[in-house]
């Protein structure tokens, strides 16, 4: 067993001085779907990259063993970053690992508690921003000019370095290219990693990169102001590497398309109905597959295609308790118990 900066250092471009600060990320499972595959009707063999079991539950380790591990090596002692969550909890671990400090900003009260009580649990200093996550961002990416601080958002080119291994794994697992990979897009730092990845291997799938409906802005091709989604994850206005993705899907031969927050919050369930939990966000890729087969915009007969499940059910636990009747109680009786099933 070895962490990802081990296992393909020679393939990402980091400088030599970089340690290897690991919680043995990566060597994620590319789960078949043969029977959601079937209900989606495109005669498409579909598997999803399940990104949540990595150690903090989300893809976002990938990134943050390379980046940390750089920052490490030229003898950084605190990082910082924005986030929706996700990238906070892995800096925190990675961080910690490392023996750093970690200083994360939120958006104030759009955190899901999973991902604050990661942040918290690995010891980071949390700040809550009275603003949006694209505030944020834009209030640590200034701190970092002045401060001796090394900044972790997936601007750092590393981030993009470590999280190429995800289209590394497909391609070993499959032993080829998938034709299409759909996947959440955000920040765009993921499809932009993949995108690379995939050619630095030579492969080109085409790539399906899914905004939430309310946070759209490389399919409305503007900023949006107030980003709104239940996927918080991806409740993005101004995505740092837009320009990147954007290109990326284009030179695939994909796209980038939007999907609501009701088709999501539908491919959640759908996914955890075959055993697969994943956050809001991670259910988008698929929820914009679905729509675009539906919609009769994608002719999937016969193609193989990777769902890229970003990050694990357990991070927003409130999206299914907050929606929830309290399960139903009885006595310690068993002629209760079995009147209760009989209904
Ligand atoms: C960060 C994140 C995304 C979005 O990734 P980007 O690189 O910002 O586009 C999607 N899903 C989950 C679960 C995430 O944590």
């Amino acid at each position: 067993m070895s962490g990802l900066l081990a296992k393909y250092r020679t393939w990402l471009d980091l400088p030599a001085y970089t340690l290897d600060i690991t919680l043995h990320e990566g060597g994620t499972p590319l789960i078949p779907m043969p029977r959601l595959a079937a209900e989606l009707g495109g005669g498409l063999e579909l598997y999803v990259k399940y990104e949540g079991l990595n150690p903090t539950g989300s893809f976002k380790d990938r990134g943050m063993t390379a980046a940390i591990s750089e920052a490490a090596g030229r003898g950084v002692q605190t990082v910082i970053c924005a986030s929706t969550g996700n990238t906070a909890a892995s800096a925190a671990a990675y961080a910690a690992r490392a023996g750093m400090k970690a200083i994360v900003l939120i958006p104030q009260g759009k955190v899901a508690a999973g991902k604050l009580a990661g942040a918290v649990a690995y010891g980071a200093q949390v700040v809550q921003v009275d603003g949006s996550f694209d505030d944020a961002l834009g209030l640590v990416v200034e701190l970092s000019h002045r401060q001796p601080v090394a900044l972790v958002n997936s601007i750092n080119p590393y981030r993009l370095e470590g999280q190429k291994t995800a289209a590394f794994e497909i391609l070993e697992t499959l032993g080829g290219a998938p034709d299409w990979l759909c996947l959440p897009v955000g920040n765009a730092g993921n499809i932009s990693a993949y995108w690379l990845g995939f050619q630095q291997r030579g492969a080109r799938p085409r790539l399906l990169g899914v905004q939430a409906a309310g946070a759209a802005p490389l399919v409305l091709g503007q900023a949006v102001e107030q980003p709104e989604t239940v996927a918080t994850a991806i409740r993005i206005g101004r995505p740092a590497r837009g320009e990147q993705a954007l290109a990326a899907a284009e030179e695939s031969g994909g796209r980038i398309v939007a999907a609501s927050d009701t088709a999501i919050l539908a491919m959640q369930t759908r996914l955890a109905a075959e055993g697969v939990w994943v956050e809001p966000a991670s259910a988008a890729g698929l929820a914009g597959l679905a729509d675009e087969l539906s919609a009769g915009r994608l002719d999937l007969q016969g193609r193989r295609v990777v769902a890229v499940c970003t990050g694990h059910g357990l991070k927003d636990p409130e999206v299914i308790t907050g929606r929830m009747a309290a399960p139903q109680v009885v006595p310690v009786d068993l002629g209760a118990l079995e009147r209760l099933l009989a209904d």
